[in-house]
């Protein structure tokens, strides 16, 4: 994948990414030759909208795994200096930031709004605010262009990311999903079609990534700022809880492994002696990363999967990817993971998640409301929200 990055005036960071086949292909074509995507009447394209947090995204997706446009639009400069993302902020970046993020993903496929499927967005789970800019956005178009509109769930979404660079993954298969708000062992049994096999008890894992990283000083966002610091540190000097829930296995709590790094912390306090930050890292990422693999690894065994695929923000982390590969080759599971850039929000992999749901017939009305709770795989909602 490679990533064009402009800093805007304002401090957001738009980006353009592109995967080395698009880059020869404009290469050849020049650049500005409209119509020039090579869509044939088979194809099915769709303009993909994501606006759930702090990052403004718009795509086109070919065919639910051929990404001809991939803008994102971060903010996450904007909210560090508050520590974390500021919903207000988020919300009012997103309507200045959204119709140039889509204009660029349709100028950079060559294609217009005449040439578009269906309209996709993220309605739910996220921030209410954030949600409904995209949401707006997608129902003007369609509304507009008279295309048809469908809702994708985030996380689905996040999933779905896997199936842009592996064009052979196909269901069903385990995904570990990891981020900031989430920590689901989900089977994917058919597009679009889950069933969650464990989830967190208390904090999502990114959450306490965020959380400890706060504690020994690192700053936001978190998660990347261990992975970095973990790297330099030794990962046997602190011996984390790794928590076990007796009555669900395959469920997640992280909740002691913060606190017992908040005591350690506290205690060389008062015994004032100071603490290897680079070591405290790289000791609770290894807690972290242990359980994530140990849990993923068994139920790929247990419920007979030879193929494991990871999502969301925590999937970047390098420690779990490169655990997970170990694990997997040593158990014969096929392992896959989305390219960092296509870990964090993004709207391809929302245009990847809606070909599956366009393909089923699912249809949104123009009553789509953002939902900030959604549940994964809630399927009834989903066809009920066109009613
Ligand atoms: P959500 O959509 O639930 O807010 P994201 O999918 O955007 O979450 O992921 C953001 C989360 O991922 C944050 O908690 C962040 O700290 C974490 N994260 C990002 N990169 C890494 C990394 N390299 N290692 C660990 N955590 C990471
Ligand atoms: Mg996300």
């Amino acid at each position: 994948m490679n990533i064009d990055k402009n800093v805007e005036d304002d401090g957001v960071i738009f980006m353009s990414i592109k995967d080395e086949e698009q880059n020869k292909d404009s290469a050849k074509e020049g650049a500005g030759d409209a119509k020039s995507c090579g869509k044939s009447d088979e194809d099915l394209l769709i303009l993909a909208i994501e606006s759930s947090c702090d990052e403004s995204a718009a795509a086109v997706v070919k065919n639910g795994r051929e990404v001809l446009s991939n803008i994102i639009s971060s903010q996450i400069a904007l909210h560090t200096v508050y520590g974390g993302v500021v919903p207000e902020i988020a919300s009012r970046k997103h309507v200045e930031k959204m119709n140039g993020c889509i204009r660029a993903a349709l100028s950079e496929a060559k294609v217009t709004l005449d040439d578009i499927d269906a309209v996709a967005v993220t309605y739910g789970p996220g921030l209410v605010g954030a949600l409904l800019v995209g949401v707006s956005e997608a129902k003007a178009i369609a509304f507009a262009t008279g295309k048809p509109l469908i809702g994708v769930h985030h996380i689905e979404g996040h999933i779905s990311a896997n199936f842009i660079e592996n064009k052979d993954l196909e269901p069903p298969f385990v995904c570990l999903v990891v981020s900031g708000g989430h920590s689901h062992l989900v089977v994917v049994k058919d597009y679009g079609v889950y069933e969650i096999i464990g989830q967190t008890r208390d904090d999502a894992a990114g959450e306490a990534f965020d959380k400890v990283a706060r504690a020994i000083g690192l700053g936001y966002p978190g998660g990347p700022k261990i992975d970095k610091a973990a790297k330099e540190g030794n990962p046997d000097a602190f011996s984390f809880p790794q928590a076990k829930i007796g009555d669900a296995e395959y469920d997640f709590s992280f909740s002691g492994l913060k606190s017992s790094v908040l005591n350690i912390i506290n205690q060389a306090k008062m015994q004032g002696q100071e603490l290897s930050q680079v070591d405290v890292a790289a000791s609770f990422q290894k807690a972290v990363v242990e359980v994530l693999v140990g849990h993923a690894i068994k139920a790929c065994k247990e419920y007979g999967y030879d193929k494991l695929a990871i999502a969301s923000g925590v999937a970047s982390n390098s420690g779990l990817r490169e655990l997970m590969e170990k694990e997997c080759a040593a158990n014969n599971i096929k392992f896959y993971r989305p390219s960092p850039v296509l870990c964090t929000d993004n709207a391809a992999m929302i245009g990847a998640a809606a070909y599956y749901e366009y393909k089923k017939g699912v249809r949104f009305g123009l009553d789509m409301n953002a939902v900030p709770n959604l549940p994964l795989g809630d399927r009834e909602r989903r066809f009920h929200a066109g009613k």
